[in-house]
């Protein structure tokens, strides 16, 4: 069965700060401090980076190919052209 592609980023690790994607702030993607969830009742602190997939070999080439995809013609569907472009956004925390 294959893993979507969403849910394998959810375990991937932060370049920045070394904690997992789920970690990270849900709305602006910043890392928590020191890569780690708040204990207790303590309030969660939040870094100035934001997350930054740590890619494997392959997963690089994979990033560098759909990067240089290009869609001037539209000769992509446009629902395919999104789902790129999502994954590209998703991939580099930007
Ligand atoms: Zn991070």
């Amino acid at each position: 069965m294959k893993t979507p592609l969403s849910k394998l980023l959810e375990n991937t690790i932060c370049k920045n700060c070394g904690g997992w994607k789920g970690l990270h702030h849900y709305e602006t993607m910043k890392c928590p401090r020191d890569g780690k969830e708040s204990k207790g009742l303590n309030p969660q602190l939040w870094e100035t980076t934001t997350f930054r997939a740590e890619l494997t070999y392959t997963e690089s080439k994979l990033l560098e190919a759909i990067e240089n995809l290009e869609n001037d013609d539209n000769s992509i569907p446009n629902h395919a052209w999104k789902l790129i472009q999502q994954a590209i956004k998703e991939v580099k925390g930007c």
